[in-house]
């Protein structure tokens, strides 16, 4: 195997779940969004691992990351987030998926699909109360509730929303996600008071897990936090005391709590003393400010390093953080040890995985979010499973 490799710490995973359980109660039930093959961490081991914890349903983003967890005989109940095409139905139901439904084009031709393969397709009802993305409005979903209810080939089994800013200590965002969820629960009113039982109501996304407990209804389908990262700043929650006030729970102990489920690993290759003005990488970027030790790892933009981080980075080597020197390469990097060290060639490399550098650390540097980093470590990077699963 290369030297270059994502490990996927389950154990983590496993102790992060655990704490979601602990924040929410015993009563409610757990959904993990392992859409984007598990936010880059390997769909169905992530999936075995989260059943084994407790976890009761997965949500996935295609009909074809669906059929791939079918494959791997994981037979837990499959939340399909987004909108499939009418060509895609019969594969969709021939897979158990669970569509969330969002207008009566989309329930008639499902009813009909199902009627056809002679099955009843369970789905759930998607409101959109403010994200601006998919579903009827509150005003208009019980409408929508009672068509669904009226198909014969589909099971009305549950209703859903999606929060646009429920990450957000901001007053103003903290006030549109009660609304958000003020309207949610009109709207579930609505859907009780048209003879409909709503089924599994479900709202809350990692944000709302630790900030929002008015949003946890039935079901949460907390993604990321799952994954070892907080959507919310841990300054924020701290300093204003925000998180407290929210959710009367102490959100920042928890932010701080998760661990970040996978670290990229890799090994020096090559070992190389440069002299003082000589110049490293693409674009002659960087200059040797002295003469000075450079170590080239086989890790580059080909592995989803974004090539930003050149001059902005420093990966790990035994104890101690050792800056990128230049551009990043498709496939290499070079790494700055200093005049003197005793580093060898071989010797192993930790470029994120741990606090302080983490895929979250790498996100700000870039001003952007963990999710874009852990998803864009591409295939080319082989994931090592570490950590028993649990019955
Ligand atoms: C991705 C997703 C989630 C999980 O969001 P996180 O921010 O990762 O917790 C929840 N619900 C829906 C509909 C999603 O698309």
């Amino acid at each position: 195997m290369r030297a270059t490799r994502a490990i996927i710490h389950l154990d983590r995973l496993t102790r992060n779940i655990q704490a979601v359980r602990n924040r929410i109660g015993p009563g409610r039930l757990m959904c993990l969004p392992v859409k984007a093959d598990a936010y880059g961490h390997g769909a169905v081991w992530v999936a075995r691992t989260a059943l084994a914890a407790g976890v009761r349903y997965l949500a996935i983003a295609t009909v074809q990351e669906g059929a791939l967890l079918r494959k791997a005989d994981i037979d837990a109940p499959l939340l399909l987030l987004s909108v499939p095409l009418p060509e895609e139905f019969s594969e969709l139901i021939a897979h158990n998926l669970i569509p969330l439904v969002t207008d009566r084009e989309l329930a008639a031709g499902l009813s009909e699909e199902a009627a056809q393969m002679e099955r009843r397709l369970p789905v759930h009802l998607k409101i959109d109360t403010g994200m601006g993305r998919i579903g009827p409005a509150a005003d208009s979903a019980a409408d929508l509730a009672v068509f669904i209810n009226n198909q014969p080939s589909l099971e009305y089994a549950g209703t859903a929303t999606h929060l646009a800013a429920s990450d957000s200590t901001v007053e103003d965002d903290i006030r549109y996600t009660k609304e958000q969820l003020a309207r949610f629960r009109g709207a579930v009113e609505t859907i009780r008071q048209a003879g409909v039982n709503p089924g599994i109501v479900h709202a809350a996304n990692s944000g709302a897990v630790l900030l929002h407990e008015d949003a946890w209804f039935d079901m949460v389908r907390p993604g990321i936090m799952i994954y070892g990262y907080s959507p919310v700043a841990a300054g924020a929650v701290g300093a204003q005391g925000a998180g407290e006030s929210l959710t009367g729970t102490n959100s920042g102990t928890m932010i701080e709590s998760l661990e970040p489920v996978m670290e990229l690993t890799s090994r020096i290759v090559y070992l190389k003393k440069v002299h003082q003005g000589e110049t490293v990488s693409y674009g002659r970027t960087w200059t040797a400010p002295t003469d000075t030790w450079i170590a080239t790892i086989p890790v580059g933009y080909g592995d989803g390093l974004p090539r930003r981080l050149g001059g902005c980075y420093s990966v790990r080597i035994r104890d101690n953080f050792y800056p990128l020197a230049g551009r990043i390469c498709m496939d290499q990097c070079m790494v700055n040890l200093g005049l003197e060290t005793d580093i060898q060639r071989w010797e192993p490399v930790t470029v994120f995985g741990g606090s302080g550098y983490s895929a979250a650390d790498i996100a700000e540097a870039l001003d952007t979010i963990p999710y874009e980093i852990t998803c864009n470590i591409s295939k080319r990077v082989p994931r090592v499973y570490m950590g028993t699963v649990r019955e």
